[in-house]
């Protein structure tokens, strides 16, 4: 049941071109029936068949189809009725050229929860009752105007639809297909509303159940027509071709005398007067005169009798099951991807050009993307030489001796700088180190110089971190990170080339400046740090001007002989033999070490120490180290945490010295980055507007892509196939054209990138990491989907019929 009220419809309002197509249109139409809409050619049918089927907007009025009513256009819920209800047949239109007759009958099918075979079977069905199954698996462009015609029958009808809308359905065909659709139709009207629009008179008459003539978009009658159409008795009109036919030329008339072979008149008498611009017949033969024309209901018509194979007909009975829609709307991927596929093989030359700004894009990105790489991708071990967990704290200030500030200063440090929770502070220590090589005999000692790193606590070393070794156990014991290798190995030298691998250091010997102590290389880490792991004490021992010191339980450690369990009160110091002996030391004396300590005892020369201290007496040592430095680091794995705390606790102290913060990593990189950033900007912006150019022309291609298949798409999406579906297919389109063009193009150029920074002699040094040809390949991909989807989607969004006119 359709019900219209008050239909208004312009084109182009409000511009000069205004145009009212239809005017205060109502009717009715119940829900079987054969109506035609009879009207001039541009009196407004189309028109008002699209404001009925959904495919088209109206200006005002409504539309009510079983029971929804619209006011207007509204995608989602015209799609939805459209989809429901209607079935569509076109004069020419809305046919995928490009594919089989079967896949565009089936598609009507596509939104049904239907298995293949029970719509094989539906499309089966309606293509035979049409005479055209032997044309399934044909190219639509491969069909007669006619063929084409009965296609678009086919889908219209596959889905058993409850309305169908034909607009010049017959419009292509000749006599006999004409009569053979229109029969189809009659048919077809016994069981759902089927609406026609024609201009043919003769074609109303002889089918329509109810005739409606429209002229400039207003209906100037409604009326029932008494269809009789397919008793061929009834068909009263003169067929040229089934007669006879006499020539009598003259020279003002020529006269064509027409009868049956059997049948031939007495002699015509006629007398013809022309008057004043008309022609007068008098009559004088025995016979009637009668005019032929449509009022008579008789034409004199210059063709065959329509022959009309009863059998097609009366065959055709249309007993297709309706169908229950299927809630989900989408395509499965399998449909999709084979849509995707059809849409590329019936891709033509028209596409070269799309490959070709595929493939140019792709080369300038990946150039682009290489080039930003290089600038932005920094070798963070090659420039940092501090440890990223290290805060460097200045204590300022420190010059004025007053034993107060001296006093108040040990206390920070003491007790505020050194509580653990927030930070292990370490004394500041820049000398070096070296990498003694085992040497050929010849040549006495070979170094290689260990610089540019921190000195870290090993209790900050995570021992699954260890690659090679173990964790020091011993005061002299170190472990090297890998990092530090890496760039001791970074130029080669005679020392270098004795090692072979990470491994082969363990067990190395290190030095400070003073090359008669000896650290041990026990480990290899992989912490990722610029660092050398040790004792704390090491740390103070190797600065200059400190004694070399270690606790007494390292020293317990060593297994000096006789000196099993030495355990030191806080201000208690075991001095080294021969040191105690130039100073002239004795047992119970104070060492002058900036505190009060009682020296407790001697210990023998050659361990590498000269005072052992409590674990308590070293950190004081270091303290004063500190002290005198007026600067240290702090380990902490939160910096800005420590920060704040040390900020906070130092604001008692803040009048006399003020901690200075700073993270030497970061800085480190801070600085590098400012060194490099300005050389990059004039070629990043040339590269970026590169970029930016072939997204754009990929953009447009992609639209104009769409534009051109417009048709398809509104196909697509008359037939009931979810936006989703139809993006999808799309995009994949565009994904599969971008694996055979963009993908190869940019592992080509990241391929020859490769080659180029491996030729020394170019000097050239790009890199393009494995990561960021698959970032661009990943991008390239995300940028393919969004493009795609902006220019469908509006495509969709629009009435299928404004669709079309572009
Ligand atoms: P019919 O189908 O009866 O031949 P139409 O419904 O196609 O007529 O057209 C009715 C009137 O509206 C015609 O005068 C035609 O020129 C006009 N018209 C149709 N479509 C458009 C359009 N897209 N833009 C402007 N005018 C249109
Ligand atoms: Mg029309």
């Amino acid at each position: 049941m359709i019900r219209i009220n008050n239909l208004d419809k312009y084109y182009n309002k409000g511009k000069k071109s205004e145009q009212c197509a239809l005017n205060d249109v109502n009717l009715e139409f119940g829900n079987t029936g054969l109506v035609c809409i009879l009207g001039e050619s541009g009196s407004g049918k189309t028109t008002l068949l699209n404001a009925i089927g959904g495919l088209d907007d109206f200006s005002g009025g409504s539309i009510e189809i079983n029971g929804t009513k619209l006011t207007g256009y509204s995608p989602k819920l015209t799609d939805a009725i459209r989809n429901e209800h209607f079935g569509y047949i076109f004069q020419n239109y809305y046919i995928l050229k490009d594919y089989t007759v079967g896949y565009n009958v089936k598609l009507a099918l596509n939104r049904y929860d239907l298995t293949e075979e029970e719509k094989n079977e539906r499309v089966d069905y309606i293509l035979d009752m049409l005479g055209i199954l032997k044309y399934k698996k044909k190219v639509v462009s491969k069909l007669s105007g006619g063929q084409q015609q009965r296609v678009s029958i086919a889908r219209a009808l596959v889905k058993a639809p409850n309305i169908i809308l034909a607009d010049e359905p017959t419009g292509n065909l000749d006599e006999e297909n004409t009569l053979k659709t229109m029969m189809i139709l009659k048919n077809i009207s016994k069981e759902c509303l089927v609406i026609v629009v024609t201009h043919e008179k003769r074609i109303a008459k002889f089918f329509a159940d109810r005739i409606i003539q429209v002229s400039d978009g207003k209906i100037v009658s409604d009326k029932v027509n008494n269809a009789t159409a397919y008793e061929r008795g009834d068909d009263s009109n003169i067929y040229l071709k089934e007669y006879e036919q006499e020539i009598i030329d003259d020279k003002y008339a020529e006269f064509k005398l027409y009868h049956k072979k059997d049948d031939i008149p007495e002699k015509i008498r006629l007398n013809f007067v022309f008057k004043d611009g008309k022609l007068y017949i008098q009559n004088l033969s025995e016979n009637d005169l009668v005019i032929a024309n449509a009022e008579n209901g008789v034409q004199i018509l210059d063709e065959e009798r329509p022959s009309l194979d009863a059998q097609d007909v009366d065959n055709f009975e249309y007993n297709l099951s309706r169908l229950d829609e299927k809630k989900n709307a989408g395509l499965p991927f399998r449909e999709i991807w084979h849509m995707a596929m059809a849409n590329i093989a019936a891709l033509g030359k028209k596409q070269r050009f799309m490959v070709i700004i595929l493939l140019v894009s792709a080369i300038l990105l990946s150039i682009t993307t290489a080039k930003y790489v290089n600038d932005k991708v920094i070798d963070e071990a090659a420039i940092v030489t501090a440890d990223s967990h290290c805060l460097k704290v200045n204590i300022e200030n420190t010059d004025i001796f007053n034993e107060d500030e001296h006093m108040d200063m040990h206390e920070f440090i003491n007790k505020y700088l050194n509580n653990k929770k927030y930070g292990d502070i370490i004394c500041q220590n820049t000398s070096g180190m070296y990498i003694e090589g085992r040497t050929f005999t010849q040549i006495k000692s070979q170094d290689i110089s260990l610089s540019d790193f921190s000195y870290i606590p090993y209790e900050h070393l995570d021992k699954n971190k260890l690659l090679y070794g173990r964790m020091p156990e011993k005061r002299n014991e170190v472990v090297l990170d890998k990092q530090l290798i890496d760039k001791v190995t970074e130029y080669t030298s005679a020392v270098s080339l004795m090692y072979d691998g990470y491994e082969s250091y363990v067990g190395a010997k290190l030095h400070g400046s003073d090359a008669t102590v000896k650290y041990k290389v026990v480990g290899i880490s992989d912490m990722g740090e610029p660092s050398v792991y040790c004792s704390p004490n090491v740390i103070l021992s190797l600065m200059e001007n400190t004694t070399l010191v270690e606790s007494d339980e390292e020293f317990n450690r060593e297994n000096v002989k006789g000196y099993k369990k030495v355990k030191l009160k806080d201000n208690e110091v075991l001095i080294r033999k021969g040191f105690a002996d130039s100073e002239g030391y004795k047992i119970g004396d104070q060492a002058n070490l900036d505190g009060d300590y009682v020296i407790k005892g001697t210990f023998p020369d050659g361990l590498g120490v000269d005072y052992v201290m409590s674990d308590k007496g070293c950190k004081m040592l270091m303290c004063e180290q500190i002290y005198m430095d007026s600067a240290c680091y702090s380990y902490t794995d939160n910096i800005p945490e420590t920060k704040k705390y040390y900020k906070k606790i130092s604001s008692k102290y803040l009048e006399k010295f003020e901690p200075v913060m700073t993270v030497p990593h970061d800085d480190q990189i801070k600085e590098y980055l400012e060194q490099y950033s300005t050389v990059s900007v004039s070629g990043n912006v040339i590269m970026i507007a590169a970029a930016v150019i072939s997204l754009i022309m990929i953009y447009f291609m992609i639209k104009s892509n769409a534009m051109l298949r417009s048709e398809e798409l509104t196909v697509y999406k008359m037939f009931g196939i979810s936006n989703k579906s139809i993006i999808s297919a799309f995009i994949l389109e565009i994904y599969a054209m971008a694996s055979v063009t963009t993908l190869p193009a940019v592992l080509v150029t990241a391929g020859i990138i490769k080659l180029i920074s491996f030729a020394p002699s170019l000097n050239v040094g790009v890199i393009f990491p494995w990561w960021a040809v698959v970032g661009l390949l990943l991008c390239n991909y995300l940028v393919y989907a969004i493009i795609c989807i902006l220019p469908v989607k509006s495509i969709l969004a629009k009435p299928p019929a404004a669709l079309d006119l572009k």
